[in-house]
């Protein structure tokens, strides 16, 4: 079979998935020999799975978001799959969150959800669950070894399309049920979650603002990645001058979530966990709750007291399924904004759902969402600083501050090297790690008061400027 590794450059097989730019890198024919080595790989793991007496697999369902290069690469992902000998269900237009839902709905564990979430219009990019897994690190870097060695398997797969998003949409409406009316404004900044966010959410029972719910590729009005507050300007303004109780903002294919309080105040996704959690625990007592490095500290006081176990863990969709399916854990969340439930849900990123979620337990509270979380700890932090430094000397890098600072540096401070290096004083942290998917660090402060943020902040950097004198940490 075609498979031509010369074609095909090694940086789009990232950490958590498979992203380049379609006008050059992610073309066609690429995507066509990504789709044979991931039918080859799906294959490989059936034949492993049938020497442990476990069932054959061989269907693979695919799904695209709402992007202008989505048909084009879906018709060549699709061939690609089929020309190497697996079935493919087509379940066509539908938000990532969706194509995860299909993977435990249609009786195939593997999927691959065509979306490049919210990068820029010119990227597209690739999810992959196969065999149930969620494939990142080194089952990614298998595909470029598949390509490489040119070792695709052959054969003529069949087609079909299926309908999933009533499936999707009934599972939600029967489980989540609101004891009164709420109105919320809906942004979906053009992305996919427009074909389906905004009508769940008035067949949930509540009046609703929809903001750029038409799904389109261009992205002609804010870009839609909640995590950037110039991103939810927008839903913050249309919060008050319609007076909502809740803003909602979807990111590009569904899986992470932004919120707006009722009084217009951007709630970032690690205080929106406390209130996650609180409703887990109450269900679930002593689960094992999970969030990532970048979080604030008072998550684990707040989990804490509600009876569960807080655990920290690395940053990355596939890593903290990875790390659900190990621990067990009942819920977790990652400051970037995707949120996992695993009680009633089947632990995937799902932003749709964890609206349904929230609006339930906003909807059994008589106190305003404004309300609700100003009852949490609130600390002084920064956002996400991003230090552009290169994709060749990020991870070298981040190995020798970690050294440096494991030395002995910090006397008093508790130093974590889950994914970086996060440095807890008495009072705050300072986490530095490095980005899998961009050529930066990224780096987040907290501290109980302004005062000693700068502190913490300029220590930090001075510590830093010592490890690599050469970056430009401007923070
Ligand atoms: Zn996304």
């Amino acid at each position: 079979m075609r498979c031509q590794p010369k074609q095909i450059p090694a940086h789009l097989f990232r950490a958590y998935d498979i992203r380049g730019v379609v006008t050059n890198e992610l073309t066609s024919d690429v995507v066509h020999d990504i789709g044979l080595a991931i039918g080859t790989l799906v294959q490989e793991w059936a034949a492993e799975k049938k020497e442990l007496g476990q069932q054959d697999q061989q269907t693979v369902i695919v799904g695209r978001d709402g992007r202008l290069s989505g048909p084009s690469l879906i018709q060549a992902l699709k061939e690609g799959l089929k020309n190497s000998g697996v079935n493919v269900i087509d379940i066509g237009l539908v938000p990532t969150p969706v194509l995860y839902f299909a993977t435990k709905f249609l009786g195939s564990s593997s999927g691959v959800m065509l979306t490049g979430s919210h990068n820029p219009a010119d990227y597209n990019g690739l999810k992959m669950v196969l065999h149930g897994k969620t494939i990142a690190g080194e089952d990614i870097q298998k595909l470029y070894q598949i390509l490489q060695k040119q070792v695709c398997s052959q054969g003529s797969g069949h087609e079909r399309s299926q309908d999933i998003l009533m499936d999707y949409e009934n599972r939600i409406l029967r489980e989540i049920k609101l004891t009164r009316k709420l109105k919320v404004v809906v942004d979906c900044g053009n992305g996919v979650t427009g074909i389906l966010a905004p009508e769940l959410i008035k067949k949930l029972g509540c009046e609703v603002i929809g903001l750029f719910t038409d799904v389109d590729g261009c992205f002609p009005n804010h870009h839609p990645d909640p995590s950037k507050p110039k991103n939810l300007e927008d839903l913050q303004k249309a919060v008050l001058e319609n007076k909502a109780d809740i803003g909602l903002a979807f990111d590009g294919d569904g899986d992470r979530l932004g919120v707006v309080s009722s009084q217009g105040k951007i709630i970032w996704p690690d205080r929106q966990v406390m209130l996650y959690a609180q409703d887990v625990l109450a269900r679930y007592p002593g689960s094992v709750i999970l969030y990532d490095v970048k979080c604030t500290r008072h998550l684990a006081e707040i989990i804490n007291a509600a009876g569960g176990v807080p655990l920290m863990c690395p940053t990355g969709h596939s890593l903290v399924k990875k790390e659900i399916v190990k621990t067990g854990a009942k819920l977790a969340g990652e400051m970037s904004g995707h949120i996992f439930f695993n009680d009633t849900w089947y632990g995937f990123d799902d932003a749709i759902y964890t609206a349904a979620r929230l609006l339930r337990i906003l909807a059994a509270d008589s106190r305003s969402s404004e309300e609700i979380f100003a009852s949490f700890p609130e600390s002084c932090n920064t956002p996400e600083i991003n230090i552009a430094v290169s994709d060749q000397e990020k991870f070298g890098l981040i190995q020798k501050i970690v050294k440096t600072a494991e030395l002995g540096r910090f006397p008093g401070a508790k130093i974590i090297t889950l994914d970086g290096l996060r440095i807890e004083f008495p009072h705050g942290f300072a986490l530095i790690r490095a980005s899998n998917t961009s050529p930066c660090f990224v780096l987040r402060f907290e501290a109980n008061q302004v005062l000693e943020l700068q502190e913490i902040q300029s220590r930090f950097r001075a510590f830093l400027l010592e490890c690599a004198p050469h970056v430009k940490w401007d923070f």
